[in-house]
């Protein structure tokens, strides 16, 4: 099972961040989709 999973986020295009563009590494969906340095900012 635990495969399963890491082969479906391996599948999956980079995120990015919807505040600047910027493509984060981070796979955490806790995160939305903004980028640490954006929720940082605000
Ligand atoms: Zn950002």
């Amino acid at each position: 099972m635990l495969e399963k999973v890491t082969e479906f986020f391996r599948n999956l295009p980079a995120k990015k961040c919807i505040e600047c563009g910027k493509e984060m590494e981070e796979q955490h969906e806790c995160y939305g989709n903004v980028c640490n340095e954006c929720l940082h900012v605000k």
